[in-house]
């Protein structure tokens, strides 16, 4: 209910010094390419750690380039020293490492890689007072597995079905329709739970940004994007896991759960979650992807599927 009323009315609120449209800032132009800046850092710190992603690495290794690589652009770690919601450790590493039947905020470690398993990276950059947050998964080379490949080409058409319906005046609900459409096309379900969300001066700000239709956003949660307003969109799809749509356009989420660490959230063994994700920005002419590298550089699953703009 105070979502609702919330979302009302567009103000500049003299304590923030900000626009906000009732909880949700809504950024400048400027600060949008400020955004876009450490976006930029974080597309290069995924390139990093893509190249750590080998047989017999330890976790951590992707950890340790992911670092190297936040360093190299003078921005920080945005992730390192998150507090936990519960009052847990405060998260230990510069991004999230999460493989096979991990969903998200897998803790970098001891942790050897096998060829052929599935790893999901997550990197947040703060530089200059501003955050973006984006992450890709790749198949650890030596033995691509094919169904693994479809999962992951399956995240980023859904990622990109989202973002291409963030335009202005657009529901956010009609946005996590597309991301759902295009899991259950393809047989896979959906973690609830774990949502995108809006980012700026902090990695997680209002509102709460889910990737699929759920009783609740239908109710309470849902917002209309207008131009200024920058999300972290980042559906999670389990292969396999067939779910039914109901007459509301509902879909029944999966639930994941954090384990003994505290944050590395899992599935039961022997399920494969993927989970990728950008930094959006709604604009006049459209939704602007913030976590792109700079033009001209090919080759990483990051690039390829990164781009300036939703893919064609
Ligand atoms: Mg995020």
């Amino acid at each position: 209910m105070t979502q609702l009323v919330a979302e009302s009315r567009t103000e500049r609120r003299a304590d923030a010094r900000e626009l906000r449209h009732g909880a949700i800032a809504l950024r400048t132009a400027a600060e949008i390419e400020a955004i876009a800046r450490a976006g930029s850092a974080v597309a290069a710190s995924l390139e990093a750690a893509e190249r750590a992603v080998r047989a017999g690495a330890a976790t951590a290794a992707i950890d340790a380039a992911v670092r190297e690589a936040i360093a190299g652009q003078g921005g920080e770690a945005a992730f390192l020293g998150y507090p936990h919601a519960s009052g847990g450790a405060a998260f230990p590493s510069a991004c999230c490492v999460s493989v096979g039947n991990e969903v998200v905020h897998g803790v970098p470690g001891t942790r050897v890689l096998r060829a052929g398993e599935l790893v999901k990276i997550d990197v947040g950059v703060r530089l200059d007072g501003w955050c973006a947050d984006a992450a890709v998964a790749v198949q650890v080379p030596g033995a691509e597995d094919p169904a693994l490949a479809a999962l992951v080409a399956d995240a980023w058409e859904a990622l990109h079905a989202g973002i291409s319906a963030m335009q202005p005046g657009a529901r956010w609900s009609d946005v996590a329709a597309r991301m759902q459409r295009v899991a259950v096309e393809r047989g896979h379900g959906m973690v609830d739970g774990w949502h995108g969300h809006g980012i700026g001066r902090g990695v997680h700000e209002a509102p709460q940004a889910p990737s699929l239709v759920s009783a609740g956003l239908r109710a309470e949660r849902d917002f209309t994007l207008l131009p200024g307003m920058v999300l972290a969109v980042e559906p999670i799809l389990v292969m396999g896991a067939r779910g039914a749509v109901d007459a509301d356009g509902c879909l029944e989420g999966l639930v994941a759960s954090a384990g003994a660490d505290g944050w590395t959230v899992a599935l039961p063994a022997g399920q494969v979650a993927v989970h990728v994700e950008h930094t959006v920005a709604v604009t006049r002419s459209g939704p602007r992807i913030l976590t792109c590298r700079s033009a001209g550089r090919r080759g990483t699953a990051h690039e390829h599927h990164g781009g300036c703009g939703p893919r064609a």
